[in-house]
């Protein structure tokens, strides 16, 4: 593909109110290689033409669904050249697998599915289609995590022993889904959620996070779930205890119930000569330690950051980078294999971009994890 023009981009979800959706469109946008042009932004054909009409795009293209949207782009001249997923999870596997049948490539929305067998599912269709299918693990996209895994890879801070990471938010410390708060209504109902409640909400960041940071793997899990709030259908509360493949071991805790806390993502990981910790409340910087010397702190955007630190800075040392720019780095890097992928290319993803194994994996972490808490014992992966 002679890359003259932006690639075009198609939203599923995103509408008046929507969390995540305007958060996609800005970060495909940030970088000039995207641009929405469609969507079908709302269950609802009027919400959905009326968010079409805010964002200034073709009214055509404001579609009444998301099937008429993935039947009726690629008849265009100037079809979309991939969709994004911003829906409630259950509708996560039905658009993925629409867009790829229609040869669509596709950036969805973690979780990838809403339960383990249809993301068993959607991997298969991933590998039929041959397409790129990206998946926004938004932690994956910070600067200062990269060098995280920069220094666990290289192998900086030495055999790894043991991981911490801590997922936890208070929004939900009150029965807030029986109040008409949207974003707590679908994540309540198991219809609509899947089973993991905070597992699959938070949890599923937390568990990327520590596979994605230590290039480790998780291999059995002790977990005790709960539902602090009276009445909640699904888990608002996990401890775990996590082994890892090469012998280390771990905690995993998520919760919703957290009071007073906004969006407290943070991972600890020791090694046999240093370790790091960093802390999404803090992202541009990482604390990195030693054996027998001084701690350090590590800027984001610094000279002796590690390649793909420096790879996707946007300002100077100094100058803080966030949510939305580690949101743009992951769109940056599925535009670019897009465009690669168009002109031939036969590896769709880059390995720093959470794709399909990441989205299995995740609802793996899922089932898992409710299967221990339900036997209350260690369970394999
Ligand atoms: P939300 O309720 O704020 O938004 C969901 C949107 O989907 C709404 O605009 C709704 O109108 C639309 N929608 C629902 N059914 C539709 C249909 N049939 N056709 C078209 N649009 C439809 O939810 P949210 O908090 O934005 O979460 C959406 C997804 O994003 C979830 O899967 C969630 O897990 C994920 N999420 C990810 C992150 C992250 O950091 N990566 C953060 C928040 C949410």
């Amino acid at each position: 593909m002679a890359e003259s023009r932006k690639l075009r981009m198609g939203i599923v979800g995103g509408g008046p109110g929507a969390f995540i959706g305007p958060v996609h469109r800005l970060a495909a946008e940030m970088d000039g290689k995207i641009q929405m042009v469609a969507g079908a932004f709302s269950q609802s054909p009027e919400r959905s033409a009326e968010a079409g009409r805010s964002f200034g795009i073709d009214p055509a293209r404001a579609y009444a669904s998301w099937q008429q949207m993935i039947a009726e782009e690629p008849l265009r001249s100037d079809p979309i050249d991939f969709v994004v997923i911003a829906t409630p999870n259950h509708l996560h596997l039905p658009i993925a697998q629409a867009a790829l049948e229609a040869g669509i490539p596709v950036m969805s929305d973690k979780p990838a599915t809403a339960n383990y067998a249809e993301a068993q599912a959607l991997e298969a269709l991933v590998a039929k289609s041959g397409l790129p299918y990206g998946l926004t693990h938004t932690y994956a996209g910070y600067s200062m995590v990269r060098e995280a895994r920069h220094l666990c890879a290289s192998g900086r801070i030495g055999a790894i022993r043991k991981v911490a990471v801590e997922y936890l938010q208070g929004w939900m410390s009150t029965p807030i889904e029986t109040t008409g708060q949207k974003q707590a209504a679908w994540r309540s109902d198991p219809a609509q959620n899947g089973q993991g409640g905070s597992i699959g909400d938070i949890g599923t960041h937390a568990f990327h996070l520590l596979e994605y940071v230590s290039g480790l793997q998780v291999t059995a899990i002790n977990a005790t779930l709960r539902s602090v709030v009276p009445g909640r259908r699904l888990d608002d509360d996990c401890n775990a205890f996590v082994r890892l493949n090469n012998g280390a071991a771990g905690t995993l805790a998520c919760s919703q119930v957290a009071t007073g806390l906004l969006n407290e993502l943070s991972l600890r990981i020791f090694g046999d000569k240093g370790s790091i910790e960093w802390r999404q409340t803090d992202p541009n910087r990482l604390l990195v330690r030693w054996l027998d010397a001084p701690d350090e702190i590590h800027h984001a955007a610094a000279s002796y950051l590690g390649a793909d630190a420096r790879a996707f800075a946007r300002t100077p040392s100094g100058h803080p980078e966030g949510y939305l720019e580690a949101f743009a780095v992951l769109y940056r890097e599925f535009a670019d294999a897009l465009i690669a992928f168009k002109s031939g290319a036969a590896a769709p993803l880059p390995p720093t971009l959470p794709g399909i194994v990441a989205g299995v994996r995740g609802m793996r972490f899922i089932e898992r994890t409710i299967e221990s808490n339900s036997r209350q014992a260690w369970v394999d992966f």
